[in-house]
């Protein structure tokens, strides 16, 4: 977690942006959600023809349920850059 000190204290120029922690954790939320999409995009497509229709039309919702919490986790880490001008 980012200090008060932290965010206040950025008055060096010409040196690299100091790293966020909180954004370094929202980046690594956001990124294994997204892998965990990609795993569940690679079973769906070995499901295809092995599953009932049925059985995958719920693998897919499944997936989409995936997908959604991935773009909430990218929502996250943008509004924490914004609001965190980091
Ligand atoms: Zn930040």
């Amino acid at each position: 977690m980012a200090t008060k000190d932290e965010i206040g204290g950025a008055t060096q120029t010409g040196q690299a942006q100091q790293v966020c922690a909180e954004k370094t954790a929202l980046l690594n939320a956001y990124e294994e959600a997204v892998a965990v999409v990609s795993e569940a995009l690679t079973s769906l497509r070995s499901a295809m023809g092995v599953l009932s229709r049925d059985e995958y039309d719920r693998a897919y919702l499944r997936t989409e349920e995936l997908r959604v919490i991935a773009r909430q986790k990218h929502e996250a880490l943008m509004a924490h850059a914004i609001t965190h001008r980091c």
